[in-house]
């Protein structure tokens, strides 16, 4: 998955440049930048490499989907649709703009549960985000269909599948927006960084003064003059230094995705030979940015005992249902309401508390990630960390 596992030349001269000029501001100091603007470019690069009409950089991919729900007019009294199987990043920014998280199941895609999609949809939905998981397309087809049918925007968070394609179009691009992350060990990476990608001219317009402090780009594109504004905003901009490096690290994004394929494949046909073991589907497995490989067991306890062998074997794989950070029976500080802010916003409103939250809400899920087991698979394999692996799996496969 991680992008630093290729850092090279390349990065080191993209950010020589910049120092070369001296100028970390994205905008402004025309006369000192000698006609460098790293982020800028970098914005137009990703635009053309997803083939989205427009790209807007930014400080995160947390902060991508945070400007993106306030472009699209999501606020207080608002609910948002997710999956519970997802980074805790994507409902603390559901939660940050005032709005509900609600959740919803996964399928056998691992992610969005398009049948129970629909019946989470009530008059207070005001977007809807497909959380590309682990690198790999959510059903968004069949999810923009039922979106489209009940006029909800739909913004793919799509921080875990940078250069993973449906069919060739880039996911991303199917809803009203896409949002990107490139933290650290995300699969391209600028450090911290983030991006939302749209063909909607009025919404990128949105996003690019919402994270500018409201600067009206329109009249006065990203210069500091005597503009106006339209709104409040607020500050998620991206330093050169981050532009840079995101320019050096998209060039290689497509030879990391392939590296990643090849070595899923090997990791899936030692994978095949463990009694009762079933595949995630990937809808399109040329498309697949490859980042992560998942495979089912029957049920928990074949799978714990599976993992087992793994583990004693130097090759441990992750079972996300016991990992904290990425599935909602486990998201405690969210369950329990838990802020920092005296009156309990955002959870709780006027001394009631807004929505509650049972731990035992999504059963299908559950059942499914209790029996799922993941590998990360690495740009770099080397032999010796390739051999551990496979030698782990033929011993599950003697069980
Ligand atoms: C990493 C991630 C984010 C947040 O990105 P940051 O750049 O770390 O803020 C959002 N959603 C998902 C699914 C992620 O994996």
């Amino acid at each position: 998955m991680p992008g630093f596992e290729v850092f090279g030349e390349e990065e080191k001269q993209q950010v020589l440049e910049v120092f070369d000029t001296g100028v970390l501001f994205r905008y402004e100091f025309a006369d000192q930048r000698n006609g460098v603007y790293k982020v800028r470019e970098f914005e137009q690069a990703f635009a053309d490499y997803t083939g989205a009409v427009h790209a807007q950089a930014v400080t995160s991919g947390t902060a991508a989907l945070k400007v993106a729900l306030a472009a699209m007019g999501v606020g207080i009294g608002d609910e948002v649709i997710t999956q519970g199987f997802t980074f805790v990043a994507t409902w603390e920014a559901i939660l940050d703009i005032g709005a509900l998280p609600i959740f919803t199941e996964v399928d056998q895609t691992l992610n969005m549960d398009p049948a129970d999609l629909e019946k989470k949809i009530t008059e207070k939905t005001r977007a809807i985000i497909p959380v590309h998981m682990l690198g790999a397309p959510a059903r968004i087809h069949e999810i923009k269909a039922i979106a489209d049918r009940h006029g909800i925007p739909v913004l793919e968070d799509t921080a875990q599948a940078a250069g993973a394609r449906l069919d060739g179009q880039h996911l991303g691009t199917f809803g009203q927006c896409g949002t990107f992350s490139f933290d650290s060990v995300k699969t391209m990476t600028t450090g911290e960084g983030g991006m939302v990608i749209t063909n909607d001219g009025e919404m990128w317009r949105n996003c690019s003064e919402y994270h500018d402090h409201g600067h009206d780009h329109a009249v006065n594109p990203g210069g500091r003059g005597g503009e106006g504004r339209r709104f409040v905003g607020f500050n998620y901009r991206m330093m050169e230094l981050q532009g840079a490096m995101g320019l050096a690290q998209l060039a290689k994004l497509d030879g990391m995705c392939e590296a990643q394929r090849k070595h899923k494949a090997v990791f899936k046909e030692a994978a095949a030979k463990i009694a009762g073991v079933g595949f995630r589907e990937i809808l399109d497995e040329a498309g697949d940015s490859a980042t992560f490989f998942a495979f089912m067991l029957p049920d928990s306890e074949q799978a714990a005992r599976v993992n087992q062998v793994l583990r004693d074997n130097g090759a441990g794989a992750i079972n996300f249902a016991e990992n904290s950070w990425h599935f909602y029976p486990a998201w405690e500080h969210l369950l329990n309401g838990k802020t920092l802010c005296r009156n309990g916003w955002p959870f709780d409103a006027h001394g009631k508390r807004r929505f509650i939250y049972d731990p035992e809400m999504l059963p299908a899920s559950s059942e499914l990630m209790s029996r799922t087991l993941v590998y990360q698979v690495p740009v770099n394999l080397s032999d010796s960390q390739r051999d551990t692996t496979l030698h782990a799996l033929e011993q599950a496969a003697r069980l």
